[in-house]
């Protein structure tokens, strides 16, 4: 039972185009999901990634009225608890009855979007609002434990530009979940397949980590029937480490596998037994908690 609710992560709520619930594993509980991509660009292209070629719809635009009244409609039909009377969440087990975040993700790169910086003010003035003025003291309490977090590729974190947002974001209850799949600048092309060098990456979630503690997402998996090997996670953990040597913090690593059928008939899932002994590995080299989910 609850393998298909968190195998369901449509982006398709009800009529919406922007704002879509879900019961999220690596949340434990409810995320409100904001897809500023409609038009599916991203500048990675992940084996394991699910928008499929024939999605992509370049210069697609984000209607921002309508997003905002999609994510006010969500955001209050989650904290009011109305969600778990809808028939698609009945079944939501009682210890995940929460509201957990607002969260950046949806299809493509949010950070890529022109309209991110405004629609973080959005995010962060909608809680705000439901905080101090939602309507029971138990929807403000949920309204002020609400995160805001942002899943990002990472590719723009070191950025001037969008230093401001995320100030913003993290003044607003938020944290960064950033993506880092790779030890090695030959996997991290193989996997991520993307034309941003590895090098910026880190040094972008380095400049982040410095400022505020991150959480790293990494995300392994079967190609073509290989695991990734001892070697790659021997530099995955150097990374690691060298983040930390130069200053920064991680909250902790979230790993975990394809649990969704991806577009590439090649990738499959990691035995949960295989992704606990990388996640042992991992802390017992960087000295960093690791959640497997
Ligand atoms: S970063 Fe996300 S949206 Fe972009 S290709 Fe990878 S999985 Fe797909």
């Amino acid at each position: 039972m609850e393998l298909n609710l968190y195998q369901n992560h449509t982006r398709a709520w009800l009529q919406n185009d922007y704002a879509y619930p879900v019961l999220s594993r690596r949340a434990e509980g409810i995320s409100v999901g904001i897809n500023l991509s409609p038009a599916n660009e991203c500048n990675f292209r992940c084996v394991y990634c699910q928008v499929i070629p024939e999605q992509i719809h370049p210069g697609m635009k984000v209607d921002f009225a309508q997003l905002k009244d999609e994510l006010e409609k969500c955001v209050d039909f989650a904290l009011s608890g109305a969600i778990f009377k809808h028939p698609y969440f009945l079944e939501v087990p009682p210890h995940q009855r929460r509201i957990n975040d607002i969260a950046f993700s949806g299809n493509g790169e949010p950070t890529l979007s022109p309209l991110f910086p405004k629609t973080v003010e959005l995010a962060a003035e909608i809680r705000r609002i439901r905080m101090n003025e939602g309507p029971t003291e138990d929807f403000r309490n949920a309204a002020k434990e609400m995160k805001i977090v942002l899943i990002t590729n990472a590719t723009r974190l070191g950025q001037d530009e969008l230093q401001d947002s995320l100030d913003t974001l993290l003044e607003n209850n938020g944290e960064i979940w950033a993506k880092l799949d790779a030890g090695t600048e030959e996997y991290y092309r193989k996997i991520d397949r993307s034309l941003v060098p590895f090098d910026g990456i880190l040094a972008g979630i380095t400049r982040f980590a410095k400022r505020r503690p991150i959480v790293i997402q990494t995300l392994f998996s079967r190609m073509c029937g290989e695991v990734p090997s001892w070697e790659e996670l021997e530099a995955y953990a150097e990374r690691i480490r060298k983040i930390l040597d130069d200053g920064g913090r991680i909250r902790y690593i979230q790993l975990h596998s394809v649990c969704r059928p991806p577009i590439c008939a090649e990738v499959q899932t990691l035995e949960p037994e295989l992704l606990k002994e990388f996640a042992h590995f991992i802390t017992k080299k960087t000295g960093t908690s690791v959640k497997v989910f």
